[in-house]
């Protein structure tokens, strides 16, 4: 079939390439920062959801400055990756009555974050509120041995990167 013939307006904007003008300015018009929906990470941190899990951390008493973890155990016994090792000791000590008394303490503490799945079996196991995931999220580090956190990182956390241009 026979193309239709253009009229003189057509032919003249196609021979001005006035589409691909008008293309073009559509296309510059969105590059102005108001109009950029891409996240501008890692400038800015994105809000993550409120129930997202990420990084663990022990949590501290705020009265006493002492680890809230009991040592039980349970937490390594809910995980199904079998990635926390709760290492625990029994102390003696004498009670307010002069009694002399066992408690189990905690001695060592490892999470091994490269085979965490983030499913917060162990935060949910946990008694005291002791294990629990933040919304940190940033845990690229440089060493595979760097995925297993201590007790001390786990208390303290990692330090937040700051990104600049
Ligand atoms: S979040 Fe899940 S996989 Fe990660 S340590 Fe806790 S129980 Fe294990
Ligand atoms: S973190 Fe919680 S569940 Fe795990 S050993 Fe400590 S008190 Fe028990």
């Amino acid at each position: 079939m026979a193309e239709p013939r253009r009229n003189w307006k057509q032919v003249l904007s196609r021979f001005l390439l006035l589409d691909l003008i008008k293309g073009l300015l559509i296309t510059f018009k969105y590059q102005a920062p108001k109009h950029c929906y891409t996240e501008q990470y890692p400038l800015v941190r994105p809000k993550v959801a409120e129930r997202f899990r990420g990084a663990p951390r022990l949590n501290l008493d705020p009265e006493t400055g002492e680890s809230l973890c009991i040592a039980c155990n349970l937490c390594a016994v809910a995980c199904p990756e079998d990635l926390i090792t709760v290492v625990e000791a029994v102390r003696e000590y004498v009670d307010h009555e002069g009694k002399t008394k066992k408690k189990r303490v905690l001695v060592d503490y490892t999470y091994d974050t490269s085979r965490c799945m983030f499913c917060g079996h162990c935060q949910d196991a946990c008694p005291t509120y002791a294990i629990e995931l933040t919304q940190e999220f940033e845990l690229a580090i440089y060493r595979r041995k760097d995925f297993v956190w201590s007790w001390e990182m786990l208390e303290k956390g990692i330090e937040q990167p700051i990104y600049t241009r």
